[in-house]
């Protein structure tokens, strides 16, 4: 017999952690299930010759949507280190952020701002369809207006044009800009520390978290959801002559996927969609890419707190170069320190490795000029490219995301950084994207009690007891 649950909830990054917490804190009994051995998706840790690095640079905000999210299902906000200075490196050399400030024309910067303060919510969805570029340029002729412009934007957008950013995620990213002055942090534990924190809700309230648990089907029936089917990898071990597999149903009423949207065809067939709702989730698929190092290093190459944003000659990215050991010692063992390097850049520059090798070579090389002999300090170098955030390009945010409420199937729901928010950055729209998912489905937030267990009784976790499912033979 398949077990059953209120709810189920399809991915932990920080927005599906976010809604199986809210709605756990709602009474309602669910099942957040993960693919990988991880909880936090793109916003995960895990530990590496001592140190605890993120799955790639994470920088997050203090008082935004991530920490009203941590706080609406009634935990305690995580430790954290904030950053206390931001230097630019261009042209050759260092400058602090703020000093270019006495640079910009006041004139053109009102301007700006009051285009942001007035961009209404009707208006936001026209700058969707435009570009920052569009926008901006005719009211922007100052260079270090449009340099400090185009900064925020790539920094906020993970884009490293304003021509190829939507109108609209400027204006959020000059709006997070604005909340954030002087905010930025990084986690003390990792950043998977606060997708761990907010899941944890879930079983405190008598729900259940399964990891290394890939839902292969969402089903339907009668355009109802009823719930999932799980099919666990195959293990390779002594104990088996050939691998298997595992698989088992979890009925629901209520299902919620929190996972890329256009990832959501492979658990349902997209026949049971509108062509229009499918182009639409479709076309949101284009993606921005993280490329950078983790590095352990025997000493730090300054001792400051400091975020610094670089204009690197020839790797030619945005780059952010800071020692998260400095904001947060317990990242690196004793007498270590943990340097984070890493740049904006296309997807597409993964499809040629030998591109993304040259890349890191150069980024390397150009760190050179910036802490000359930094090298001779390094114990390790951990190498990455990944996939970042849905691209934020005209026609791709906000009136294009589809809302949290999947059209034409009753209980089933999306939440994601791909849908409903055009909040900027990616956690922060995950964490914005799961609450609203939330809302959409209780009608409000639930307030913030002390979690209730259910009454003790006897507990099988799906997929651990015989009589959860039929387990299969895969080869
Ligand atoms: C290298 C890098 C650097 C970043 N830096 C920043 C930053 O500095 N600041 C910032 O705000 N944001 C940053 N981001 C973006 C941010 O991490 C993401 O926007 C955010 O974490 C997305 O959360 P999510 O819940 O929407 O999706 P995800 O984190 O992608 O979560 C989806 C989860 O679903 C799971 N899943 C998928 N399919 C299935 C299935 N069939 N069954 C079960 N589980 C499934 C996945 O394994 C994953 O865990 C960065 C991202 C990366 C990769």
């Amino acid at each position: 017999m398949a077990q059953k649950y209120d709810a189920v909830i399809v991915g932990a990054g920080i927005s599906g952690c976010g809604v199986a917490a809210l709605l756990s804190r709602a009474g309602k009994k669910v099942l957040l299930l993960e693919r990988t051995k991880l909880i936090g998706g793109r916003a995960s840790s895990y530990k590496y010759k001592g140190h605890t690095l993120n799955i790639g640079e994470h920088a997050g905000i203090r008082d935004g949507y991530l920490d009203t999210l941590v706080q609406a299902v009634g935990q305690k906000i995580p430790d954290r280190g904030f950053f206390e200075d931001y230097l630019i490196w261009r042209n050759g050399k260092f400058e602090k952020a703020f000093d270019i400030v006495p640079k910009l024309n006041p004139e053109e910067m009102e301007r700006v701002v009051r285009t942001v303060q007035e961009a209404t919510p009707e208006v936001m969805g026209k700058y969707d369809a435009i570009s920052g570029a569009e926008l901006f340029s005719p009211m922007v002729k100052n260079p270090e207006n449009w340099y400090m412009l185009n900064l925020i934007g790539a920094i906020w957008n993970t884009i490293p044009n304003i021509e190829n950013q939507a109108a609209s995620s400027v204006i959020e990213a000059m709006r997070t800009a604005s909340r954030s002055t002087l905010a930025g942090f990084q986690a003390a534990h990792g950043i998977g520390d606060y997708s761990r924190t907010i899941s944890q809700v879930v079983k405190e309230c008598g729900g259940e978290i399964l990891t290394e648990a890939p839902v292969a089907e969402i089903l339907v029936k009668n355009r109802r959801v009823v719930g999932v089917r799980v099919e666990r990898e195959a293990k390779h071990d002594v104990m088996h002559d050939y691998p298997i597999g595992e698989v088992f149903t979890v009925e629901a009423p209520l299902v919620v996927t929190a996972i890329p949207i256009w990832t959501v065809f492979n658990l349902i067939s997209e026949k049971m969609f509108s062509s229009e709702f499918v182009k639409k989730a479709k076309h949101l698929n284009k993606l921005t890419a993280n490329l950078g190092f983790m590095v352990g290093l025997k000493k730090p190459l300054f001792n400051e707190k400091l975020f610094v944003m670089a204009d690197l000659p020839t790797l030619g990215y945005p780059t952010t170069i800071f020692i998260s050991s400095n904001l947060c010692p317990t990242l690196s063992p004793k007498g270590e320190h943990l340097l984070e390097c890493s740049c904006i850049c296309e997807f597409e520059l993964g499809e040629d490795r030998g591109l993304v090798l040259r890349k890191l070579q150069e980024m390397k090389d150009d760190l050179e000029k910036l802490y000359p002999g930094w090298q001779k300090k390094v114990i390790w170098i951990r190498p990455y490219f990944r996939w970042e955030e849905p691209a934020r390009t005209p026609g791709r945010d906000g009136i294009f995301k589809p809302g949290p409420k999947a059209p034409e199937i009753e209980g089933l729901y999306f939440a994601g950084d791909s849908v409903n928010s055009r909040i900027t950055p990616g956690m922060e729209c995950a964490a914005d994207s799961a609450m609203i998912c939330a809302r959409a489905i209780l009608g409000k937030l639930p307030e913030v009690k002390p979690a209730v267990k259910p009454k003790a009784g006897k507990k099988s976790q799906p997929g651990k007891t015989g009589k959860a499912g039929k387990k299969s033979k895969k080869r």
